[in-house]
């Protein structure tokens, strides 16, 4: 069987990138290995419009923002679920400074920062010391739910085959035609994550991992209405239960969750969260990070049947829907990427 491209990867990038290849009347094959604890699958799914300690906005959000919003609507109407909803940040001020630079920001970013209406009404659920501000909208994505109903209609179509890919078994001499393991493609794309780091057309790109845990826990008097953060984040996750995170580890031996993580969160909802938790699981994960903080989109230089949709790094819910309609165009229409995603920028180290 021939296929116009074989996708490696389905978490969030490789999602996407198969939906606007077939959307484009293209066939696929995605090649994905069933592993649990992948970053789409341990990632709480915020979209999230202003980050950091100076509370500045995200690169492109006016744009990645309402784009993804469609997007994860259109796809979960094709699915049958609901992939997407508004829940606002509420950002508990950890510092007195920490308060006054949210109040700085408030005039500059009024589309996105708020002072909620009602903060006198969180104070049953936290220790509220220096006030609260609102980022306002913010989205959840329920990448689980997404990617094992994405997973079943690919098996449907006869599109998806659930094994670890091996590279040695890639051969790609014809420019016309590449073949793996019997199936041939027309091109081949990389959607691999956190692997790509040591995929051999694509190690030279600036990838700069890092982990990130979570602990999963069961809060039951909690409402369901809004993100909370100070320090940690609690997300709303699956079955009722709340996901708590993250670290940002470059320097990591293992992906194993650490009793240090655990020891921090607890001591940290100890001063703040006035309800009763039990903690349930406890998981890491390795983010596809980069140095330049911007995805890699494009076809190898050299290898001109060899692409890479990666290097979603912290944002893959936001980058990805955008990027791989972008992408599709690129391949289908040979509309331009944009230059600060293309991995053409990386022509001279590529070219090796
Ligand atoms: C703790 C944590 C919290 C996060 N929270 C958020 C958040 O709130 N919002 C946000 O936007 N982002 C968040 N992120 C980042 C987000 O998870 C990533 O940007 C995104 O998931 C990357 O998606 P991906 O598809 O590129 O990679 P992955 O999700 O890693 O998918 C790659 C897929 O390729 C498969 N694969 C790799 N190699 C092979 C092979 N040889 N053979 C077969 N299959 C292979 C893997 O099994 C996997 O399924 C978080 C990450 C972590 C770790």
């Amino acid at each position: 069987m021939t296929y116009d491209y074989i996708i490696v990867g389905q978490g969030v990038a490789g999602t996407f990138l198969s939906w606007q290849l077939l959307q484009a009347g293209k066939t696929v094959l995605v090649i994905d290995e069933a592993k649990p604890f992948t970053a789409s699958k341990v990632a709480s799914g915020v979209i999230n419009p202003v980050t950091g300690r100076r509370i500045v906005r995200t690169w492109m959000i006016e744009t990645l923002l309402p784009f993804a919003l469609d997007a994860y609507t259109i796809l979960g109407e094709q699915l049958g679920v609901n992939l997407i909803e508004q829940i606002n940040i509420l950002d508990f001020h950890p510092t007195p400074q920490m308060m006054l630079a949210f109040k700085e920001r408030l005039p500059v970013e009024s589309d996105y920062l708020r002072v909620p209406t009602n903060e006198a009404a969180y104070q049953q659920y936290f220790s509220v010391t220096f006030g609260i501000g609102e980022i306002n909208p913010c989205y959840l994505v329920d990448l689980r739910t997404m990617i094992v109903v994405w997973r079943n209609y690919l098996k449907a179509q006869n599109a998806l085959l659930e094994t670890t890919f091996n590279i040695d078994e890639l051969k790609t001499q014809n420019l016309e035609l590449i073949t793996y393991n019997g199936y041939n493609a027309k091109a081949i794309i990389f959607a691999d994550g956190a692997a790509g780091s040591d995929n051999p057309y694509f190690y030279l790109l600036p990838y700069a991992k890092n982990k990130g845990q979570a602990i999963i826990a069961e809060i039951p008097d909690l409402p369901r209405t809004n993100i909370y953060k100070q320090g940690i984040t609690l997300v709303p996750w699956q079955d009722n239960l709340w996901w708590i995170g993250s670290t940002y580890e470059w320097d990591f031996k293992d992906l194993e969750p650490s009793v240090d993580f655990r020891n921090k969160v607890e001591s940290q909802l100890k001063h703040w969260l006035k309800l009763p938790y039990k903690i349930v699981d406890h998981f890491a994960s390795e983010r596809p990070a980069n140095l330049e903080r911007r995805p890699f989109v494009g076809m190898h230089p050299v290898h001109t049947n060899i692409g890479v949709f990666n290097g979603m790094g912290t944002k893959g819910c936001s980058l990805s829907p955008y990027f791989a309609k972008q992408f599709t165009d690129a391949l289908v229409h040979q509309a331009a990427i944009n230059p600060l995603a293309d991995v053409k920028r990386f022509t001279k180290i590529l070219s090796r």
